[in-house]
């Protein structure tokens, strides 16, 4: 199966798309999660992508489609994926499609996590996320089980440089004007659900396994 997970910085894909991959044994790609390991990893891809992050702009589709696209041609990708932060515009969506229907395949959903902007800054000032293995908590919705440490790994949890307040607003401009027309874009297509990302974590996952069936 392949998915899409589209919606506002901070509506819960990475939460939920860990989950479809756990259910549905495919790969979480996270564009935003290869993005910061190649950071890291001191990589040059990551030095540049670093300049457009950090101000909540988007990385030039030049370095991001081709990273994404030899990542779907990894070998645990033959199955399907969850992908999470791509497309992010028009632009990376067509090429996507394009490369697919290449060779015969097609994305199966693109699930839509609405929650409204005035929910964001708290779930975006809120997170957490652990440098070594990027798990993802929250200070109130998902508190680790000794505070300010991974659970996973044991780690020093960090806020994301981006995820400071000024960032966030640029981020949710950004998402309003380029990704949002995604969401048109791929009610065309008829592969469209959405979801109410407003309510807890649970239940977004009960909706969205609803969606995908078993
Ligand atoms: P995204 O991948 O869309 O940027 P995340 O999955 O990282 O978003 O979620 C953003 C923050 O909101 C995290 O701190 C996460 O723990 C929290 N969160 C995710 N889903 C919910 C929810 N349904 N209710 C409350 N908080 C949530
Ligand atoms: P995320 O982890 O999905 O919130 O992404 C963090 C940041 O990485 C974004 O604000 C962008 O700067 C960059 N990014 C992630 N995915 C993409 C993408 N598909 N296109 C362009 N930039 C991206």
């Amino acid at each position: 199966m392949k998915i899409i997970m589209v919606g506002a910085p901070g509506a819960g894909k990475g939460t939920q798309a860990k989950r479809i991959a756990e259910k549905y044994s495919i790969p979480h790609v996270s564009t935003g999660d290869i993005f910061r390991a190649n950071l890291k990893a001191g990589t040059e891809l990551g030095m540049k992508a670093k300049v457009f992050m950090d101000q909540g702009a988007l990385v030039p589709d030049e370095i991001t489609i081709g990273m994404l696209m030899d990542r779907i041609h990894e070998a645990d990708c033959a199955g399907g994926y969850v992908l999470d932060g791509f497309p992010r515009n028009i632009p990376q969506a067509e090429s996507l499609t394009a490369a697919l229907s290449g060779s015969g395949e097609a994305i199966d959903y693109v699930v839509d996590v609405d929650v409204p902007d005035e929910n964001i800054i708290e779930r975006m000032s809120g997170r957490r996320t652990c440098p070594k293995c990027g798990a993802s908590y929250h200070i109130r919705y998902a508190r680790p089980q000794s505070e300010g440490i991974c659970d996973a790994c044991g780690t020093a949890l960090i806020q994301r440089i981006d995820d400071a307040a000024e960032t966030v607003k640029k981020r949710l401009d950004v998402y309003h004007e380029q990704t949002q027309p995604l969401i048109d874009y791929y009610s065309k297509a008829g592969i469209l659900r959405s979801v109410d990302g407003t309510q807890d974590m649970e239940k977004v996952f009960t909706d969205i396994a609803a969606i995908l069936g078993d």
